[in-house]
């Protein structure tokens, strides 16, 4: 049974956006990063679109989006958990061929037992401590580690040396990043210097990948550009400087779409909705919407949100339900039940962005994509 509302993923966007990366980042492997349901994408929609592009690089933050991005796209993939394995899954993934982050001994004596176990190496990726203060190894740690890691050739085959920048997309965190940079080419060099010199050395998400090119190495994990976004506006304004075009290179992939379920007049001294929070000073004719903040659609938007109908912009009176919304219609009341509603994307000339979105209900693109429930209709257009 479809949702009441579905969200639209458009190819062509899509391969404007890999290329554009494929374009920023050379000969660097581009690693899809497809957390959070790709980014409220829908893994099982998105992620065979992505591999359409020629992409065979993926990552997840936990082991039940590795197992359902492995379903949903052909097996010659390489599939990175950066996040959370438990104990008991690392068996799954060593016999699935997923990679994992190891940044702690416990996961790293047990990827060890359960490849001996198996007869089938683990295959790892070693997280440092750069000075995000997250989850690595402290690099005083990593010669032990390395030692040990010769030991274990028959059961640990490490696969790359990695770490996670904290803010590249602020010039604010400027002296931070730098600092982390040399500190992963420090740990580069000492890992290099003990015989391993066949690794994959990654540390760039999106907006590394702009700001600060030369931590591009082996491979980077793109996340939100793909999706067309810029990780902000800053980052957004540098790339359009540096390059003297006011041209935004990429194009949201995903649109947000439902249908008006019920029309209603208001004559006018009424209360609209829950509460008191709208009052109808004049006749009202009010569209009833079936979306709502358990749909994503941030109860903060209450009396200050906007959707497309007929290609014009409607207020959202009221407060935002679990399941509805109210909009004011009154300036065009021909509007009937069944037309197309636009909470995301364009109709006609007009649009619906998803930072305008967010702007208004204070949450940044990352937390309003990922909110969009993994239940709604996905469906892929041109
Ligand atoms: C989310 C994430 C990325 C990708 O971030 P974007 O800003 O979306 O490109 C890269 N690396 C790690 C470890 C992440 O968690």
């Amino acid at each position: 049974m479809e949702h009441t509302s579905y969200i639209e993923l458009s190819k062509s966007a899509l391969t404007t956006n890999i290329q554009f990366i494929r374009k920023i980042l050379g000969d660097t492997t581009l690693s899809s990063v497809v957390k959070g349901n790709a980014y409220g994408h829908g893994i099982g929609s998105f992620c065979p679109m992505v591999y359409e592009n020629g992409i065979r690089h993926f990552s997840v933050f936990g082991a039940d989006e590795a197992y359902k991005l492995l379903s949903s796209v052909p097996k010659d993939i390489t599939v990175m958990i950066m996040g959370q394995i438990e104990n008991h899954q690392i068996e799954w993934a060593i016999e699935n061929n997923v990679e994992f982050f190891v940044f702690e001994e416990d996961r790293l004596n047990k990827a060890i037992e359960v490849a001996k176990k198996l007869k089938i190496p683990a295959r790892i990726h070693v997280e440092i401590e750069t000075g995000m203060n997250r989850t690595g190894f402290d690099t005083k740690q990593l010669k032990t580690l390395f030692h040990r890691l010769e030991n274990q050739r028959e059961n640990i085959q490490v696969q790359g040396v990695c770490s996670h920048l904290a803010g590249a997309e602020s010039i604010s965190n400027y002296k931070r990043i730098k600092d982390q940079q040399a500190k992963f080419q420090r740990a580069q060099k000492l890992v290099k210097s003990l015989g391993w010199t066949d690794l994959n050395y990654h540390l760039a998400c999106s907006a590394a990948s702009i700001q600060y090119p030369k931590t591009q190495l082996d491979l980077a994990r793109i996340g939100i550009l793909q999706y067309g976004f810029f990780p902000n506006n800053e980052v957004l304004v540098q790339y359009l400087t540096k390059n003297k075009t006011v041209e935004n290179p990429l194009k949201r992939v995903i649109s947000w779409k439902t249908t008006v379920m019920a029309k209603k007049e208001v004559k006018a001294g009424e209360f609209i909705g829950y509460g008191t929070s709208f009052f109808s000073s004049e006749k009202t004719t009010v569209a009833l919407i079936p979306v709502g903040y358990s749909d994503g659609f941030s109860r903060s938007l209450s009396n200050h949100g906007k959707v497309l109908i007929r290609g014009e912009r409607f207020d959202v009176i009221g407060i935002v339900n679990m399941n509805m919304i109210a909009v004011d219609i009154t300036s065009n009341p021909k509007i009937e039940k069944g037309e197309e509603v636009v909470l995301i994307g364009n109709q006609g000339d007009a649009e619906i962005t998803v930072s305008s979105f967010s702007d208004f209900s204070a949450l940044v693109n990352y937390e309003l994509l990922t909110r969009l429930p993994a239940n709604i209709t996905r469906k892929i257009v041109e």
